[in-house]
């Protein structure tokens, strides 16, 4: 054996304390080369794994073979943090580092799967004397390894390659041309943005005659407050044209490279390549699916475009959308004065006291820790005195960084091996001096949705790194940050912390009504809006052949998820729709997960903050990571398969 591989098998066999690795990155002070070595360190360390594992002579065991392979993952996941560097570090030097280290760890996972020798290692490892996670572990990823060829004949592996690492690129350069369309908007006055509260006008940028210029990242907000139709509209054609026309092309050739991608592997669509191995399976049990949540909302849509007629005195058109999910509920209260009560720091410290409550964990301030922007909170989380895990919060704007929602690993944690790292990103606007930034209803909801993640990234430590982290199957991933969201928006929760900003006076009653929020899941056409936004994923990545047009699929699919008449023509939605890059296909996951989410929550029957079922979910629902299907899991803690009654109640209950 090379010197290297026995240092690094004696590192990893013989001390079961936690990993040499551990020593912290300098995260503050990253160079592209740094970066890159961080990537070539872990694929060389990775490689020395692999062929160890291939060099084994004689009976393959757990010990022999499996342990080496999850070592093999672990070391190369050192540098797993890359993905989330290639989004948000603030010099363009160590993001394009960053993305090119993305690519490389593509390449290198797309040749390991295509292996061989690799499968046919773990395939005959004796798996019997195992216990019950192991084996699924093991059946899984050869479930993995299957589905991305590593059966299909040599001529065929040898062409899966070249799609992969085109499709990655195309990935990037999806979000890049998002990054760099940031042209803002002009109103007119702030008359024109009558109905959005007075701090968020104060903190927009103005033109030499009073206009009022917002960013594309603001316009959402816009849409789902202003009163003027014709802001709205002016909003609506410019979120619907983000990113176009550049993306509009970059998107058709990546259907088309998936497409060939999963036809290569053989299945008859790309949709039916990705969704082998969740939960709902194939992409006819997610149309039905979906077709089922259309025809329970159907009575909601009616009586929502009903009472749209008397809000708006016409007929809905697009721009309008938006702003009646939002108003349907507490139209003519004043929103605006809620935000008072949800100063950030405010809001920031009542979840981490919630999370404490709840699961026992104690999040403390970590100012030592090193961080990729000076913005970036770090901290470290304790749970009985034990240090659990890591966590950054980066919940500014700042130039460069995309305006996203989403939590990103880290570091998955391994037990006693790795603590797990993960970071929560927002766009929340930088405070200025001497004012706090206050939030809406929706920038709380979001705040504890990913919150949601993170705790589950905090809490997915398993004995393999192949069974922690992220639920086995992908459309069960938004479940923890549903639940979650719940907290957010429950007005006996919020009561308990929701103080004004300069007052301190608690909430009063007259704005408690305000906390029944809009949950876009609670309104018949918010519900159809997620909808066309699932179908229209799906849609796209089962266009026949990879060939066809994809503005008409795109409007097909809105006119048959939004009934107020025809598509916005001019309008190229799929330009800045995110998850195409990372969900593909599967938007349709919210859905699934918000119907398991709600038939979950009706667990907590003594309310949200009871610690006993809180700790029974965390066992149940959190801690199980991959280590089983997502199915039993929910088996377990509900007693039963989970129904869309709960979910479906829900919506009549208005
Ligand atoms: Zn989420």
């Amino acid at each position: 054996m090379r010197p290297l591989l026995t240092l690094l098998l004696v590192v990893a066999l013989a001390s079961p304390g936690l990993d040499a690795q551990e020593t912290e990155l300098p995260l503050d002070r990253l160079t592209p080369d740094a970066v890159q070595a961080l990537v070539d360190r872990s694929i060389t360390e990775a490689t020395v794994y692999r062929d160890s594992l291939l060099a084994v002579r004689g009976r393959r065991t757990v010990a022999n073979t499996l342990r080496l392979y999850d070592e093999m993952t672990l070391r190369f996941n050192v540098a797993q943090i890359v993905s989330l560097l290639s989004r948000v570090h603030p010099d363009s030097s160590v993001r394009a580092a960053a993305a090119d280290g993305v690519r490389r760890r593509t390449a290198f996972l797309t040749n390991l799967r295509l292996d061989p020798r690799l499968y046919r290692a773990i395939a005959t490892v004796d798996t019997m004397p195992a216990d019950a996670e192991t084996r699924y572990f093991v059946g899984r990823l050869l479930a993995a390894f299957r589905r991305d060829g590593v059966d299909k004949d040599s001529a065929t592996r040898a062409r899966v390659a070249a799609p992969r690492d085109e499709s990655t690129r195309l990935g990037q350069r999806f979000n890049e041309v998002l990054r760099r369309d940031t042209m803002p908007v002009v109103f007119r006055d702030t008359a024109a943005l009558a109905g959005l509260p007075p701090d968020w006008l104060v903190t927009q940028r103005r033109g030499p005659a009073g206009q009022v210029i917002v960013s594309p990242q603001d316009l959402r907000f816009v849409l789902q407050n202003a009163h003027d139709p014709a802001t709205r509209l002016q909003a609506v054609e410019r979120l619907q044209n983000l990113g176009a026309p550049d993306n509009h092309f970059v998107l058709d050739t990546l259907l088309r490279i998936r497409y060939q991608l999963a036809t290569l592997l053989g299945y008859p669509s790309y949709a039916a390549y990705q969704f082998d191995g969740h939960m709902a399976g194939s992409p006819e049990r997610v149309h039905r699916f979906l077709d089922e949540l259309q025809r329970i909302t159907e009575p909601a849509v009616q009586r929502d475009l009903a009472r749209a007629n008397s809000v708006l005195g016409r007929a809905p058109t697009w721009g309008d959308v938006q702003y009646l999910t939002y108003q349907l509920r507490g139209r003519d209260s004043p929103r605006a004065a809620v935000r008072e009560y949800f100063p950030f720091e405010r809001v920031r410290d009542a979840l981490l006291h919630i999370a404490d409550t709840l699961f026992g964990l104690q999040f403390q301030p970590a100012a030592d820790l090193p961080v990729w922007h000076p913005s970036v909170e770090g901290y470290r989380v304790f749970e009985s005195g034990r240090l659990i895990g890591i966590a950054y919060l980066d919940l500014r704007r700042r130039p460069g960084k995309p305006p996203s929602e989403a939590t990103a690993f880290v570091r998955t944690g391994v037990r006693d091996r790795v603590i797990p790292r993960a970071a929560v990103l927002l766009s929340l606007p930088q405070a200025r001096p001497g004012e706090p930034v206050l939030l809406g209803s929706e920038a709380v909801a979001s705040l504890f949705h990913e919150f949601g993640h993170l705790l589950e990234d905090l809490l997915s430590v398993r004995p393999w790194f192949g069974t922690s982290g992220l639920p086995a199957e992908f459309d069960f991933s938004e479940v923890p940050s549903i639940v979650f969201e719940h907290w957010g928006r429950d007005p006996a929760v919020m009561r308990t912390f929701a103080r004004h900003y300069r007052t301190g006076a608690p909430l009063p009653d007259s704005l408690v009504a305000m906390l029944e929020q809009p949950d876009e899941q609670r309104v018949g056409l918010g519900v159809r809006a997620l909808l066309f936004r699932a179908r229209m994923s799906l849609a796209l990545h089962e266009r026949p052949a990879g060939v066809g047009d994809i503005d008409s699929i795109v409007r097909a699919q809105q006119e048959a998820s939004v009934p107020i008449g025809r598509a916005m023509l001019n309008a190229h939605p799929e330009a800045s729709f995110t998850h195409l890059v990372g969900y593909d296909a599967a938007y349709y996951t919210y859905l699934w997960s918000a119907v398991m989410a709600e038939d979950l929550l009706g667990q907590f029957k003594s309310g949200l903050m009871d610690p006993v079922t809180a700790r029974a979910y965390r066992r149940a629902v959190l801690e199980p990571a991959r280590s089983e299907p997502a199915a039993r899991a929910v088996e377990t803690f509900l007693g039963r398969p989970f129904t869309l009654d709960a979910w479906a109640r829900k919506l009549g209950n208005r």
